[in-house]
């Protein structure tokens, strides 16, 4: 078994850690552990949230989360020799839950408390708790779905270098400071856009390792959030990113400082509900490597990875197609958002037919193994995405040729609410 080298403690609040837990990016985060190019390591992680969701049924916990100090993740790994220009290789050779916290949860957010992708038709905090059996997931909130998880951690990312992050808050500060090109997203009431376009630096909360008193205090102003995926890989959540897969991730400090965590049991393409995988603490087990001078020897500045070969095997699907027309009978200009969403509500509307609500079915997209892709994007004015749903992840038939027979509705149970 590979040694330890960051261990969390599922019981005890994120500030009060075995190993000092780090919330933002920033180049100057003092290295929680040092491995050398070549070694094998298990790292420990909390959920996301650092523990703010309980196992029971009802959602206020999603509602009432304190959204400023997430994510919560295991870090910085300084790797020896490492240097800026240099990649720094992954390799995920396996994660999993923790033998005594077998589950996990999706939220929907609440549109005043982050949101989520289809916000507008889903405004209510919402819960659903997974039971994690070996690598199958069901919920007792979404009766006669079972699937087997593509596990992968949502963040895996190198420190950015001063200049960078720089780089980062000025942009991001910048498309703030230009508001939303989208009309529909602002409230005509506040004149502010909703949800947020980008989350400027909050340093109420930071945690940045074993970093203290006024260095922190300073630090805290200009450490960037780690919502968004960016030039260091970091939040990307790609499920494909799981066992077996290699990354490749430029190096920018020395000793490379990568950070890790927001571990999934599963999710579908998109992460859609927002805190839209089955998120879970955990443990993942690495081993790194370091090319020398490889941003230049492989011509690449940017993050990339060769996945495993771990994915679900379904062969059957429901495919729905999604285009640039937004639910008012807009026309978009080649908008992929617009079409993604449409395909969603699509597939949602369609779980309908067989007893879901239409909260279960947004929670089912968000977690099983979805697949949504680009399917055409030059045929003026719609881009078209699809959104395809397993057949194989419920208990029994969906396939479209039922419906037209009709199909007898069951009540299919129900997800956790706010009281
Ligand atoms: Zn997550």
């Amino acid at each position: 078994m590979p040694e330890t080298v960051f261990e969390v403690d599922t019981e005890a609040p994120p500030d009060d850690q075995p190993d000092p837990i780090v919330n933002r990016w920033h180049p100057d985060t003092p290295p929680a552990a040092s491995m050398e190019p070549g070694e094998k390591v298990r790292i420990e992680c909390l959920d996301w949230t650092g523990g703010q969701l309980e196992n029971d049924d009802s959602a206020n916990d999603i509602r009432d989360m304190e959204l400023s100090p997430n994510h919560h993740l295991s870090g910085p790994f300084e790797v020896k020799g490492a240097e800026p220009g240099d990649i720094l290789v992954v390799d995920i050779l396996d994660l999993g839950q923790f033998p005594d916290h077998e589950w996990g949860y999706t939220g929907i957010f609440d549109k005043d408390n982050g949101g989520g992708f289809l916000t507008d038709h889903f405004p209510e905090a919402r819960k659903t708790i997974w039971d994690l059996d070996g690598v199958m997931a069901s919920s007792r909130h979404i009766e006669d779905v079972r699937f087997p998880g593509c596990a992968h951690p949502g963040i895996l990312g190198t420190a950015p270098s001063h200049e960078l992050l720089a780089e980062w808050n000025e942009r991001e500060q910048a498309l703030i400071d230009r508001g939303p090109e989208d009309a529909t997203a602002v409230n005509h009431e506040t004149g502010e856009s909703e949800p947020p376009l980008a989350l400027p630096p909050e340093p109420d909360g930071v945690l940045l390792g074993g970093m203290e008193g006024e260095e922190l205090d300073e630090a805290a102003q200009e450490a960037a959030r780690t919502i968004p995926p960016r030039e260091n890989a970091g939040n990307c959540d790609i499920k494909n990113l799981g066992r077996g897969s290699r990354v490749y991730l430029p190096v920018f400090v020395e000793g490379a400082n990568f950070i890790t965590g927001d571990l999934h049991f599963s999710q579908g393409d998109g992460e859609i509900t927002f805190c839209g995988a089955i998120e879970m603490p955990g443990w993942i087990d690495l081993r790194v490597d370091v090319i020398k001078n490889g941003m230049e020897k492989m011509g690449t500045d940017y993050a990339m990875f060769k996945p495993g070969y771990m994915d679900p095997d379904f062969s059957n699907y429901v495919v729905f197609e999604g285009y640039s027309v937004d639910e008012e009978g807009t026309q978009h200009y080649k908008n992929s958002t617009v079409a993604m969403r449409r395909a969603c509500l699509d597939a949602i509307d369609y779980m309908t037919n067989f007893g879901y609500t239409r909260e279960q079915g947004y929670f089912i997209l968000s977690t099983a193994p979805v697949e949504s892709r680009i399917a055409g994007i030059v045929d003026l004015p719609n881009t078209c995405v699809t959104v395809s749903l397993p057949q194989e992840i419920f208990d029994f038939d969906i396939d479209p040729d039922l419906l037209a027979d009709g199909t007898a509705v069951e009540d299919r149970g129900d997800v956790a609410k706010t009281s």
